[in-house]
């Protein structure tokens, strides 16, 4: 299945990466993690561009 993955370490430090199968389904996990264990209530423009620069497709 095709789909989309992010390494959180090089967007939060964290390491995790989140999978999904669609873009915006790894940004809205993404936002999850940000509030809950950053306890960003919105991502920051830096992190969001972090996020863009991280997304990768897996195969
Ligand atoms: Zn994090």
């Amino acid at each position: 299945m095709n789909g989309f993955s992010a390494d959180l370490k090089q967007v939060c430090g964290c390491n995790w990466a989140v999978v999904g199968s669609s873009a915006d389904e790894v940004t809205s996990k993404t936002k999850v993690h940000a509030k809950e264990t950053h306890h960003m209530d919105e991502v920051p423009a830096e992190i969001a561009a972090k996020l863009h620069d991280a997304m990768r497709p897996t195969m």
